[in-house]
């Protein structure tokens, strides 16, 4: 059990340190690594170190173990913390939420299955086929959501290359009974580009293997079973309910960026032209639509001039631009379409609240961790920000909270310190003078839009700000280029991103020719996920929202829906770069402890207390393990009441009383009271 595991294994609670340093934090966590002790807890959060190893603890016998327990009953793991999300939410109808970060490869993806599968293995006792139907495609759906969204990257060979945020609807009884998906991101330049070392989306390799022949430019890598993947897929996606048609405007899809990827345009005289016009044919057939109608889309553009219409001929740059442009709005456009459809199945119906009572959610986050490349861009950009959302929401809920819980309470309060990162995300997000708004500006201008424009109207308006630099406002700084690096010092650590491609990318431009072409196929699947291509170019009036905005307000929603939810989160820990079971790399587990803000955490919580529970409802628990509370007491209030069963179990010393609720420091005492409360029922 988590108190009395042996010390063999370190403290399974950072709380309990003898000290909290940095030194004694790393002491322990590496002592539990080594000893195979991969989960801890800092109270309720769990910290994950990925042991690159198959763990014989995610078992039937291990669940057994877990379920209905409290956290402190048994040691740490992340069946604990799915089972205490649970139990919120069932037994006190609260929606509840887990958050997973941590930086590529440190596990977060595997964390967020074993959550689900720990969900959906104490779930649905009465084996009811509607909840057994709902649960197989929660579970399938990640098999298809993996094959389209995942790569093998230099960090990971399963990389997401998405963020998910993953709703489970539970009825009245606690069974689920339906889901929903967002999905944040997509890092679709991966289609049209790949670091040496890494490939493209796995769906790349499985239809490559099956249906097409090997003819086209895929790094191919051996480590992973595409033929086997393939399989899989296709079944869970028939699992799933996609049609026959709609499978085959999927592999049609994927086959026709594969083909793009070998179209290559020339000039004759002063007409530009497709080098290899037998691709056209095959990509008309694809996409059921005419040759001359891929051609036109792939050589013209339709732009209005005033009142006239007329058509450009693209330069050979400009063609290339296209077609790469149109390789990645379509698999993006396709990976949306396919949680879109995962969404409308699994779909909570035929609920009726009036009748059942409400239905409770649990979320589950797997996004992206902090990253730092050698070369840093807009994804990255966006990455980390998102990051320094989700620390600032980590930082409102456990650490401010939980301050002030102290103040309100009426208890003594030695203040903790903090870095606060709010000031961070405002220079990222607030209107007018935030990066994304010059960033926006930049790309409106009606003049000169290049990302050395961008650059010089961050210097102006960010001079002064703590966080951002540049080489003009640094001249002496020799790691930063002039006109393309700015460096933002992140909370979890500094970092120098390139200008280059920024405008390019919040653009995002895909011309209109291309939608229309895609919206006139013969295809209904196809047609059906480009319905903008409806609307001809006169009737075009509006500027479409930028990559930034987008997903500047996408980070703002899930925010808004985690903060609404009861948190319970796991912060994962890569301990190595070589995928080693054996290694624990002292610096490189420093720093993630560093910025996952461990120790603050673990500060926070002791200068605080591990548990609080209300009078009552403390009482109700364990009222029986006093002769002066059972079955009911007769002091003056059930404040006066708890008081009295601590004093008489000679807990007084570790309690501090609340004006309406009890706080216990440590979990051993709630330990004993568990345990004598155990002997009573
Ligand atoms: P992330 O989603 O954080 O990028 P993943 O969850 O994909 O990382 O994990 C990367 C790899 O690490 C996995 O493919 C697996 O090989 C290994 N791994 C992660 N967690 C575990 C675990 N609990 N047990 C065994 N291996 C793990
Ligand atoms: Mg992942």
């Amino acid at each position: 059990m988590a108190e009395h595991e042996s010390l063999e294994y370190g403290k399974a609670d950072f709380v309990l340190l003898d000290n909290v340093s940095m030194e004694e934090f790393m002491g322990n966590l590496k002592l539990r690594f080594e000893k195979g002790r991969i989960y801890s807890y800092i109270g309720e959060v769990v910290v994950s170190v990925n042991p690159y190893r198959a763990m014989n603890i995610y078992g039937r016998d291990t669940i057994e173990q877990y379920k209905g327990r409290e956290l402190y009953e048994r040691p740490p793991h992340l069946f604990a913390i799915a089972d205490a999300a649970y139990k919120a939410m069932k037994r006190r109808n609260k929606d509840t939420c887990i958050v997973i970060s941590g930086e590529s490869g440190a596990g977060k993806t595997e964390a967020s299955k074993y959550i689900m599968q720990y969900i959906a293995a104490i779930t649905n006792p009465n084996q009811r086929a509607e909840v057994e139907r709902v649960k197989n495609m929660l579970l399938k759906s990640n098999c298809v959501l993996e094959a389209f969204g995942n790569a093998k990257t230099n960090r990971n060979d399963n990389s997401s290359r998405f963020g998910k945020y993953m709703d489970i609807n539970f009825d009245f009884k606690g069974d689920p009974i339906g889901g929903h998906i967002s999905n944040y991101l997509l890092e679709k330049s991966r289609v049209i580009f790949q670091q040496s070392g890494e490939r493209s989306f796995h769906s790349f390799y499985q239809v490559n293997m099956l249906v097409f022949s090997l003819s086209f430019f895929l790094p191919l890598q051996s480590s992973i079973n595409d033929g086997a993947d393939f399989k899989a897929v296709a079944d869970a996606m028939k699992v799933i309910g996609f049609t026959g048609d709609e499978v085959q405007t999927v592999y049609k899809i994927l086959a026709t960026i594969l083909h793009l990827g070998n179209l290559t345009f020339g000039v004759d005289g002063d007409v530009t032209l497709i080098e290899n016009p037998k691709l056209v044919s095959i990509l008309r057939e694809l996409l059921s639509t005419k040759e001359e109608n891929v051609e036109k889309a792939m050589l013209y553009r339709t732009v209005a001039t005033g009142r006239d219409v007329i058509e450009k001929q693209h330069t050979i740059q400009e063609a290339s631009y296209g077609r790469d442009a149109l390789a990645k709005a379509m698999y993006e456009r396709l990976f949306c379409w396919i949680v879109g459809r995962i969404n409308d199945i699994i779909e909570v119906r035929n609920y009726d609240a009036r009748v059942h009572g409400k239905n409770t959610v649990i979320g589950v986050l797997d996004i992206y961790g902090f990253e730092i490349f050698q070369n840093n861009s807009f994804e990255q950009f966006c990455i980390n920000y998102c990051n320094e959302k989700l620390q600032q929401l980590f930082i409102q809920l456990v650490l401010k909270q939980e301050q002030e819980e102290y103040q309100r309470e009426g208890i003594p309060w030695k203040h903790i310190d903090y870095f606060n990162n709010q000031i961070i995300v405002d220079l990222v997000e607030q209107q007018h003078k935030g990066i994304f708004s010059v960033l926006d500006e930049a790309c409106m201008n009606v003049g000169k839009v290049t990302d050395e424009v961008f650059l010089q109207g961050l210097n102006g308006k960010l001079a002064k700000h703590a966080h951002y630099t540049s080489r003009k406002l640094s001249p002496t700084d020799k790691s930063l280029e002039f006109d393309r690096d700015f460096r933002i010092r992140h909370y979890a650590g500094d970092v120098v991103y390139s200008v280059v491609g920024f405008i390019d990318k919040n653009k995002d431009t895909l011309f209109q020719d291309f939608k229309r072409l895609l919206y006139n196929s013969a295809n209904p699947v196809l047609k059906a996920m480009w319905p903008e291509g409806k609307l001809s170019i006169t009737e075009v009036t509006k500027r479409p929202l930028t990559a930034a905005t987008l997903f500047k307000n996408s980070m703002i929603s899930l925010v808004e829906n985690l903060a609404s939810k009861e948190p319970y989160y796991v912060r994962c820990i890569k301990p190595n770069d070589v995928k080693s079971p054996l290694l624990f790399e002292q610096e490189r587990c420093r720093h993630q402890v560093e910025y996952l803000g461990l120790l603050e955490n673990v500060r926070v919580r002791r200068a605080g207390f591990a548990y609080r529970q209300t009078y009552p409802r403390f009482l109700q628990r364990y009222k029986m393990i006093s002769e002066f509370t059972w079955p009911n007491h007769d002091l003056p209030s059930d404040k006066d009441a708890v008081k009295r069963l601590m004093q008489g179990c000679g807990f007084d010393h570790d309690v501090a009383y609340g004006k309406t609720k009890v706080f216990i420091r440590t979990p051993r005492t709630l330990f004993s009271l568990e345990e004598q409360r155990a002997e009573m029922v």
